[in-house]
């Protein structure tokens, strides 16, 4: 899903967090609001590490190829991992942040906002057809590489 949508579904859900809850701090409303795009900032660091160049524009045209290319496989029937591994998410790294919230309730904000993004992430998947193609266990990535 792209990050335009994640802003604007992210802003969507704060703002029904507000009206259910209005006496929440408004920080952590922006925490969760933050953290429901800027999770995605792992597919940035992959594309900045892979075509080495830091402009945003550039990452989001380089995505925007390799999304083309998986479509086409898809159609052809082929399966494949998305050749990028994206840390933040992965089910260890959301488990980290949570753990993270015993120590710091900010955290449990920016957790909210991950689980957020990443159920529309999955919902997304399965609109596109495309579950297959992300690994989403950390532990599994590091197996495979070593
Ligand atoms: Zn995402």
């Amino acid at each position: 899903m792209l990050p335009r949508w994640h802003i604007l579904f992210g802003a969507i859900f704060a703002i029904i967090i507000w009206i259910a809850v209005p006496e929440i701090n408004f920080f952590y409303l922006a925490l969760i609001f933050l953290a429901s795009f800027l999770i995605d900032f792992d597919h940035y660091m992959c594309a900045v590490k892979t075509t080495k160049k830091i402009s945003l524009k550039n990452a989001f045209s380089y995505y925007e190829e390799l999304c083309a290319k998986q479509k086409k496989e898809i159609a052809a029937g082929i399966k494949k991992k998305f050749p990028e591994f994206h840390a933040f998410h992965t089910i260890e790294f959301h488990l980290l942040v949570g753990i993270l919230s015993f120590y710091w309730i900010g955290f449990f904000y920016i957790f909210i906002g991950m689980i957020f993004h990443s159920l529309l992430d999955i919902l997304s998947f399965f609109k596109d057809g495309t579950f297959h193609a992300r690994e989403f266990f950390f532990f599994n990535w590091i197996r495979k590489k070593f």
